[in-house]
């Protein structure tokens, strides 16, 4: 007979590891899914400055490995496994993973968001050949090369200020000429002698050699329609991400967007009724805030109320 758990929590960035370190002192024994990108965006981010406690910073990957290690010391285990299918209606909840089959009473979704492409097939192409969304894992390929990053946010600000430590000039492209990117850090882009800005600017297409390897980027300027060329070695995407929650559609309520939606903070809803003992935290199903001491906070809340469902349950 297949074991039944009494938390599994799928995802392993800081909302996930939160969950785990709540659960596992309440004595749940938390089994922690990790997926293609253990650790979550937090793991391939560098210098974070806002997190509580850290008043000089501390570097993401140590901010989890620290939380990790913390769940671990109450007593939760990890495994490799991507969740293909889930049964949300079913007490236990059943979920088929790549692992075999998983039996839980409580579930608490922590799977996150994962970066977003332009979608250009040429860019697609060259993924891995100079196109990238991490500029912390592939940023030190493109020493002493001209490099282009896209988007206008925090996340393409904090990207092209990270690609300055390689690169000879990063060029932001930004689709408008309005900036969704915080104050402080537009100015510190704006001010670094090797970021040149460029608005209202689109890609569309990624050129590449015989090779293959990125040679640049055909542009076209949205207001004038002007089609240039840009040379650049690298590509690297700051757009954004996307919920990974499709494996729940049908079974709980998502928004237009993807993203869980959620009741009394990390509740999950089907046709709108509170579905019992599965609950989501962090990133995949916070549009708004997106922070790493939210989706901290929200792993909590999700595992207090865990504990409150098992409690109320008998277990
Ligand atoms: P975001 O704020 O949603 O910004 C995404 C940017 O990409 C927008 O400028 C958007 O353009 C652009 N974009 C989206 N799809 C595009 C497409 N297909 N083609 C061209 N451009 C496209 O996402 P984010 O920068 O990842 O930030 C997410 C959250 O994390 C925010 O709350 C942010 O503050 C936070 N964050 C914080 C830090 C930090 O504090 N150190 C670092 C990273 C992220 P439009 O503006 O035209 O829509």
């Amino acid at each position: 007979m297949t074991e039944i758990r009494d938390t599994v929590i799928l995802g392993s960035g800081c909302a996930g590891l939160t969950a785990a370190i709540y659960t596992g002192r309440a004595g749940l024994k938390p089994l922690v899914l990790e997926g293609h990108e253990p650790g979550g965006q937090l793991s391939i981010t560098t210098l974070v400055e806002n997190f509580p406690g850290w008043p000089e910073g501390i570097q993401g990957p140590e901010l989890i490995e620290n939380m990790k290690k913390q769940a671990e010391r109450f007593g939760a285990s990890f495994q490799m496994a991507h969740l293909k299918a889930v049964d949300a209606g079913s007490h236990p909840i059943r979920l088929q993973t790549s692992a075999g089959e998983i039996c839980t009473r409580t579930l608490i979704v922590a799977s996150g968001a994962s970066a977003r492409w332009l979608g250009l097939p040429s860019e697609q192409a060259l993924i891995g050949h100079g196109v990238s969304s991490c500029a912390t894992c592939d940023g030190f390929f493109f020493r002493d090369k001209e490099i282009a990053v896209v988007g206008g946010g925090d996340s393409a600000m904090e990207e092209a200020l990270f690609l300055t430590r390689f690169a000879s000039k990063v060029t932001l492209l930004h689709r408008r000429d309005a900036f969704r990117a915080s104050k402080i850090m537009l100015e510190r882009a704006i001010a670094h002698p090797k970021i040149e800005l460029r608005t209202n600017t689109v890609v569309e297409e990624v050129l590449s050699g015989e090779e293959k390897e990125v040679k640049g980027l055909r542009l076209r300027d949205v207001k004038s329609g002007q089609v240039s060329e840009l040379l650049i070695s690298g590509l690297f995407l700051g757009i954004g991400h996307e919920p990974n929650a499709k494996m729940f559609a049908g079974q709980i309520d998502l928004d237009d967007d993807g993203y869980i939606k959620t009741t009394g903070n990390v509740l999950t809803t089907h046709n709108g009724a509170v579905v019992p003992g599965i609950f989501a935290c962090g990133d995949v199903q916070d549009r708004r805030y997106r922070q790493a001491i939210t989706a901290a906070g929200s792993g909590c809340m999700a595992a207090l109320e865990a504990e409150k469902f098992l409690e109320a349950h008998g277990h």
